[in-house]
């Protein structure tokens, strides 16, 4: 399992979520090249390892465990894992 950005990270990339993510499993970070143009953050769902401290850093309530995605969010779960593909 992993967890999941979904829409109100869309034009906010806050970034407080990877300050604390111990395992760097979520990009684009700020010194990325592609940072300016994603519309959001992804959390790759093959290094995520489920702690949640990414979820209270969030100022949009955007993370959510993959499970509990919103049912109108849910097509994030594969927008999420589509942006590592081919990484
Ligand atoms: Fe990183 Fe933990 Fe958030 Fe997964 S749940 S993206 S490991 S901070």
């Amino acid at each position: 399992m992993a967890h999941v950005i979904t829409s109100p990270c869309i034009g906010t990339k806050n970034t407080q979520c990877i300050t604390v993510c111990p395992v760097d499993a979520i990009h684009p970070r700020r010194d990325e090249p592609d940072f300016e143009t994603a519309s959001q953050l992804y959390i790759n769902p093959e290094t995520c390892i489920d702690c949640g401290l990414c979820v209270h850093e969030c100022p949009v309530r955007a993370i959510f465990p993959m499970n509990d995605v919103p049912a109108d969010q849910h097509q994030f779960v594969q927008i999420n894992a589509d942006y590592y593909k081919g990484k």
